[in-house]
């Protein structure tokens, strides 16, 4: 007779197990600084810090804001936006009335 498991692992658990089978990016880490994937003992390229410090300036090219403004005034504007419209609606009941 055949060797028979006792309780088979269904395809199910089978495949669960096998989610925490993956592979890392060697040597990448995320920056602490700014969150961006980075090499790891390599200044960041993103925002030029490493170990704590600033250690490099990053060159922004021309019409390319840095990224941290870009999506803060994004955010402000649309927030704005919103705003400005809730006001004209209202200014537009009232003079409705
Ligand atoms: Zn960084």
């Amino acid at each position: 007779m055949a060797i028979v498991p006792q309780r088979r692992a269904s395809k199910t658990r089978k495949r669960l197990r096998r989610t925490h089978y993956k592979l890392d990016l060697a040597g990448m880490m995320v920056c602490p600084n700014c969150g961006e994937m980075k090499l790891a003992h390599v200044v960041c390229k993103f925002c030029g810090h490493y170990d704590g410090k600033q250690v490099k300036e990053i060159k922004v090219k021309e019409g390319q804001e840095p990224k941290e403004a870009e999506t803060k005034t994004e955010k402000k504007s649309k927030k704005e936006t919103k705003k400005e419209t809730k006001k004209t609606k209202s200014a537009k009941k009232e003079t409705e009335k």
